[in-house]
This record gives structure tokens, sequence and C-alpha cells, in this order.
């Protein structure tokens, strides 16, 4: 109920003391009446006393009556109390209603939903669970106040449970109920209590899995006949006698084949990531992985001239896979080269922090507008395709990273700003790093590549 304004306290004060004043008024005519003046008011006060505890007892049988029931004629201030509390009673009663009505509504709802939804206590007790949850995983009345983990009894989705901020993606299990489903499991925060969504998210793995095996054979069934053809073409643009009329649409062709193959080497290595096909993993040496990207990257930038320097602030190695470590981080260096107008400065450091360790590669080259950055890891995302293409690009470069960084659970932030430059920062959690390793202190190379004057740069591979 809320506080009574300071005009109604004195409307309160007001109501009491005229009527007050009326019986003492009354009394004080009585006795003037019978010449007796102080006795009639001391009647009066009396009377205006018992007239006020039966209204008293009138008030308080009506507080225990029903909210509907309007409050009873009573003199003075009460009159007044009473209709306030019936007011806001009232108005109380109303909303009350309302909320019932809304809960009504949410819980029929959610009993109508396909999707499984389950309520749960602090302590990660079942509280309550709709039809679809009753379904799906098989719940009787006994379940509640089973704890999910027992329910759910998957690792993954434990680890996914207690580490859940809002708002979040969810994750995908593979039924534990039937090996043949797939779920999407979403749990979101409120208060000490959550809410667990599950649905059914089988067909859209299948549609899913069709697409990677369609593109994994499109991609291996290319790559024989493409081969054969870049064999043929290289041949026939090597032959001295060859007509120079036809010299330019070989080499074209020649470029533009190998283009192909590079595309379909980067679908399939895709292919690869996605099938989560993981592979042995093992204790990579970074500091040696760097130095040879450093040495692949000086003869990449042959064309370019940038000035390219690389420190090794720590001797961390990194739990993981070689392979698709190497193609991922050559994939930014290629890029850093590449999206930098000549004579540049490229920078590579690996450097121990306290999450774990970073590698930055960082270029004073073209930048990236803001608006592109939140995109730049998707398949074929390019922010300026003429560029790209001319640069000998794929545009699956970054999806390619994002996929092995995934894999290695390690994060990319980007920074850039157009014109000056851009920084990818690849961050490798502490769980990664193998332990065992020394630190022997900081190593730093440099090398500058020799400017190329013509503009060779489009057949480049990453
Ligand atoms: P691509 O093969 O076209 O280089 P990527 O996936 O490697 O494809 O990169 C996607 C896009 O991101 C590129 O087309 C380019 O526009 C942009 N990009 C990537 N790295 C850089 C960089 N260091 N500087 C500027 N733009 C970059």
């Amino acid at each position: 109920m809320s506080q009574p304004t300071s005009s109604q306290k004195y409307a309160l004060f007001w109501a009491d003391l005229r009527w007050l004043l009326f019986w003492m008024a009354l009394g004080a005519l009585v006795g003037w009446y019978y010449e007796a003046i102080a006795w009639g008011i001391i009647a009066a006060l009396v009377l205006f006393h018992l007239l006020r505890l039966y209204a008293l007892q009138r008030f308080s049988q009506w507080v225990k009556s029903p909210i509907q029931t309007p409050p009873p004629e009573m003199s003075g201030g009460l009159t007044f109390v009473a209709t306030q509390l019936y007011q806001s009673r009232s108005k109380e009663q109303i909303t009350q209603q309302k909320m019932m009505g809304l809960v009504k509504k949410i819980r029929s709802s959610l009993l109508a939903l396909q999707d499984a939804v389950i309520l749960l206590d602090a302590e990660d007790r079942l509280e309550w669970w709709n039809q679809a949850a009753e379904k799906m995983l098989v719940l009787r009345s006994e379940d509640q106040g089973d704890s999910i983990f027992n329910l759910i009894p998957l690792p993954e989705f434990h680890e996914y449970y207690l580490n859940a901020t809002a708002p979040n993606d969810g994750i995908r299990l593979n039924s534990w109920k039937d090996a043949a489903r797939y779920v999407q499991c979403e749990v979101t925060h409120f208060g000490d209590e959550k809410l667990l969504l599950i649905y059914d998210v089988t067909r859209l793995q299948h549609l899913e899995q069709m697409r990677k095996d369609f593109v994994a054979n499109v991609s291996h069934e290319l790559r024989t006949p493409l081969t054969v053809i870049m064999g043929y073409i290289e041949t026939f643009a090597d032959q001295p006698d060859i007509d120079p009329k036809w010299q330019r649409g070989f080499s074209l062709m020649s470029q533009q084949t190998r283009r192909m193959n590079s595309i379909i080497n980067d679908l399939l290595m895709l292919s690869r990531l996605e099938n989560e096909e993981k592979p042995e993993p093992q204790c990579v040496d970074m500091p040696k992985l760097l130095t040879h990207l450093f040495d692949d990257a000086q003869i990449y930038n042959k064309d370019y001239g940038h000035l390219i320097d690389l420190h090794l602030d720590s001797q961390a190695n990194i739990y993981g896979s070689e392979m698709y470590l190497n193609s991922a981080l050559l994939n930014l260096v290629t890029n850093a080269i590449k999206y930098t107008p000549k004579g540049g400065e490229i920078s590579i450091s690996w450097t121990a922090v306290k999450e774990g360790c970073v590698l930055v590669v960082s270029d004073t080259g073209i930048g990236i507008a803001p608006e592109h950055i939140e995109r730049l890891t998707e398949r074929f995302y390019r922010v300026d395709s003429g560029r790209s293409r001319g640069t000998g690009g794929t545009g699956l470069g970054l999806a390619i990273v994002k996929h092995v960084l995934y894999q290695h659970e390690a994060t990319l932030k980007i920074e850039s700003s157009e014109t000056h430059g851009s920084t990818f920062k690849v961050f490798f959690p502490e769980s990664r790093i193998c332990k065992g390793c020394n630190d022997v202190g900081p190593i730093e190379y440099w090398g500058q590549g020799d400017v190329d004057s013509e503009e060779s740069t489009d057949d480049q591979d990453k």
C-alpha cells in the first residue's frame, strides 16, 4: 500500500477533529441547557469514545472480510482510512488478477511449446517443465528436485552449463536418449534460477552435414581433373615455339587454374576442420614454427619489400596441430603482406600474457572499415573483392583461421582502422600451453624483401 501524502494526513486529522468538536459542542449545548456545561462536555466525550470503539470494532470486522466488500458507514477519520484502504486493496486485487492472467498465459504457452522448457532452482534441481520436456527427456513427476546433471549426463553439457553466461548460443549435443537425434541446449540465468531450453535440431544437423559432405565431395572430385588441366597448361605454356598470340591466353589460364586449385585446397582444408577431424595433438614448438613462418613470409615478401620483424618474447609452446596452426598463422601473415602497400612494416610477436600467450600480427596496410570486421571470418567475405582477387586471395583464409583457432580454444581479436593498418591478435589460453618449456628470453629477427617493380603477385598462393 502506498504511503499517505501530507494532504491526506491532514484530511485524516481534520475528519477526526471535526467529529470531536461536534460532540463537544453538542455536550456543551445540552450542559448549558441543564446548567452543567462541564458535565455535558464530559458526557459527550464519553459518548464520542464509545461510538469510536464501536466504529473500531466494525472496522476490524471489515478488514477481515473479503477484499471486494465495501467499508461500512463509520464516523470521523476511520471512514477516511477505510475508504483509502478499500481503494488500494481494490487496485492491488486488479493488478494481482492481471498478473495471474499473465502467469496463466505464459504457463499455457510454455506447455504448448514444441521445445522442452525446464525451470531449475538455485541448486540446479528440476523445479518445473513443460509437456515437450516430458516427452523429449522422458521425465516423470518423481524427477522433480532431481539434479540436471543426472538428467543430462554429458560432460560437454556440464561444462557449458556451468560456464554459460547470458546471452549465449547454446550447445549442440548428440541426444543421450536417442543416438540418431541432435538437440540444442540453451541455458538462461534469471536471479539464482535458470531456464533451460532444449530443442530438436536433427534436421538442421542433417542438412548441415549434407552441405559439408557436398562441398568436400565436389572439391575432392574437382581436384584430379584440375591437376591434369594445370599440368597440360603449364606444359603447353613452356613450349619454346608457342605462338605469341597464345602466350597471354596460356598465362591467364595458368593463373586462373592455380587460383581454382587454391580455392579447392582451402575448401578441402575447411571441410577437414569442420568435420572435426582432429589430428593427434602434439606439443608444437611455437618459436620454431614462427621462425619457419618468418622465413616463408620473407619469400612471399619478395614482391612487396616490406620490413618484417619477428619478436619471440616467449618460448612457450602450444598443445595442438602443427600443420593447422602453421596454415592459420601463415594466412594472417600473408594477409598482412598482401594488404599493405609496398614498403610497409609488418610485425609478428609471440608474447606470454597473464591468461596464456598471444600472437600478434600487425601491419601498416590499407586497414579495414569497422563495419566489415565482424564478418571477415565468413567464407568468401571480402572487403573489396576486386582487390582480393587481384592479390590471389580465395576469401577462405580467415574462415580457416577461425576454425583452426576454435579447435585450439584460441580467440581472434581484430583491431583496424582504414589507412592506418590492422592488428590481428590470437590469444591461446593457459590450458593450451605445453608445460615444461623454459623461457630463454626475447629473440628478434629482421628481414626486408626486395621490391619488385613489376606487378607479379596475382599468382601467389597462400
Ligand atoms: P582473402 O583470401 O581474400 O585474403 P581472407 O579470408 O584471408 O580472404 O580475408 C578476408 C578479407 O579480409 C580480405 O578479402 C581482405 O579484404 C580483409 N583482410 C584480411 N586481412 C587483412 C589485413 N591484414 N589488412 C586489410 N584487410 C585484410
